[in-house]
C-alpha cells in the first residue's frame, strides 16, 4: 500500500482537482493525505473563521482522505491587486518557497509519501496561489526526496464510479456553493445533477508526471 499526498491552494480544489483519484486511492486501500497551503481565507483567522477548514475536513471524510494539514499561510486571492498580508500570517504567494517547502516536506518525510499530487507549471488555471503551488510542490518533493510518480496512478483516471462521493465532497463545502460568484454559481449547478450526469462531467481526472 502507497501514501499518496495531494497538496492543494485552496479548500474546494481537493475535489474539483483531484477528488476521484482520491476516493479511488482511499478506496483501494492506500493512506490519503491532503495538505492545502491557504484556508480559503484573505482576512485574519479570528475574522475571517475556520468555516473553509472544516468543510475541506467534511470533503476529505467524503472522500475517505486520513488527514489534513493546512501550511499555515492566508489566500492571496485572484483580483487584480494582492492585498497587504492580514495581521496574524502571510499571503501563500509571498511566502518564502523555501520555507513553504520545507514545511510541506517535513510532512512528506514523516509521512514517508510515495506520490505526491501537485499542479503544473501554470497552476491550472493561472491563479497566483495554484502557480506557487507547482513551485513549492516541486522544491518540496527534492528536499523530501519523496517524489515517485506512481505505478499505481496512471495519468488519465477514470473516477466516474467515484462520481457521487466527488459530488458529495463538493456539497460540503457550503460556503463555496452559497457565495455569489460565477464559480459558485457553477459548483450550484454541479452539486443538483443526476450523479450519472455528474460522473460524465468529472468522472475524469488528469496527471502529467514531473521529471
Ligand atoms: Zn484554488
Amino acid at each position: 500500500m502507497a501514501t499518496l499526498l495531494a497538496f492543494h491552494a485552496h479548500p474546494d480544489d481537493e475535489v474539483l482537482l483531484t477528488g476521484g483519484t482520491l476516493a479511488r486511492a482511499a478506496d483501494e486501500g492506500h493512506r490519503v493525505i491532503v495538505v492545502v497551503a491557504t484556508d480559503g481565507v484573505m482576512k485574519s483567522v479570528a475574522e475571517g473563521g475556520t468555516t473553509r477548514m472544516n468543510e475541506l475536513r467534511a470533503a476529505a471524510a467524503v472522500l475517505g482522505v486520513a488527514r489534513v494539514e493546512h501550511l499555515g499561510y492566508a489566500d492571496s486571492g485572484h483580483g487584480k491587486d494582492l492585498y497587504p498580508d492580514p495581521p496574524d500570517r502571510m499571503r501563500f504567494v509571498r511566502a518564502s518557497t523555501e520555507e513553504a517547502a520545507a514545511r510541506l516536506a517535513a510532512i512528506l518525510r514523516e509521512e514517508q509519501v510515495d506520490l505526491l499530487l501537485s499542479y503544473d507549471p501554470n497552476g491550472g488555471y493561472g491563479h497566483r496561489d495554484h502557480v506557487k503551488v507547482h513551485e513549492v510542490g516541486r522544491r518540496a518533493a527534492a528536499l523530501a526526496k519523496a517524489y515517485s510518480p506512481g505505478k499505481a496512478i496512471t495519468h488519465r483516471i477514470d473516477v466516474r464510479r467515484y462520481a457521487g462521493q466527488k459530488q458529495r465532497a463538493l456539497a460540503a463545502h457550503h460556503s463555496q456553493i452559497s457565495g455569489d460568484g460565477r464559480l459558485s454559481a457553477v459548483a450550484r449547478v454541479l452539486v443538483r445533477l443526476p450523479a450519472p450526469v455528474f460522473g460524465r462531467l468529472l468522472g475524469r481526472e488528469w496527471y502529467v508526471e514531473a521529471k
